[in-house]
């Protein structure tokens, strides 16, 4: 199984952890930048980081593993196939995130929620919310990498395969705009 240091080189190999200069879309500066799907785009190294999911999570009795459109569904679909279960998709939906296309969890259906990017925690807190609407039952939340700078408080087990705290800069006050470096536009990706 992956150590921590190889999920590391494994984000910085595939250019997913990006280290520079980056203009957000909320106008901010970073030091840091994920592009997510650049994990996703290798099969391979995207199974060893479920297969850490799907490790962690092996005793928690989970039936099925729930994730969110769109990088959440490839991540749920893999975990469950590592586990032997079922996998199912929250979709963006007038009234929060749902479940369509003829798929539902059961009341009492023992659940894993897992994406891949959490910063605010948005599109998980949807998906679990989706998942208690449902009248199941939450029993661990996973992502591949946690930008949360304050862990939300979800009521079950959270497992974050590479934490990096979100640190973003006014541009009027930019410690990297001070030293010249050059600023790279990122974070302009559609909403799924
Ligand atoms: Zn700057």
């Amino acid at each position: 199984m992956l150590s921590a240091e190889q999920i590391k080189q494994t984000l910085i190999d595939r250019q997913v952890l990006l280290d520079g200069h980056f203009l957000l879309t909320s106008g901010k500066h970073s030091r840091f930048y994920f592009e997510k799907f650049r994990i996703l785009q290798y099969p391979d190294d995207t199974s060893r980081f479920c297969n850490v999911i799907a490790e962690h999570f092996r005793d928690a009795g989970v039936q099925t593993v729930v994730g969110p459109t769109t990088g959440g569904i490839i991540i749920a679909c893999e975990t469950a196939r590592l586990m032997g279960v079922k996998a199912i998709y929250a979709e963006r939906t007038p009234e929060g995130r749902g479940f369509l296309r003829g798929m539902s969890l059961s009341p009492r259906e023992k659940v894993l929620v897992v994406d891949d990017v959490m910063t605010t925690g948005g599109s998980v807190i949807e998906t679990i919310d989706a998942v208690k609407h449902a009248g199941a039952d939450l029993r661990g939340v996973a992502v591949f990498i946690d930008r949360s700078a304050k862990k939300p408080e979800f009521g079950a087990p959270f497992l974050g395969l590479y934490s990096e705290k979100v640190e973003t800069y006014d541009p009027h006050d930019c410690p990297l705009c001070k030293q010249g470096i050059p600023l790279a536009k990122h974070g302009s990706n559609p909403k799924p």
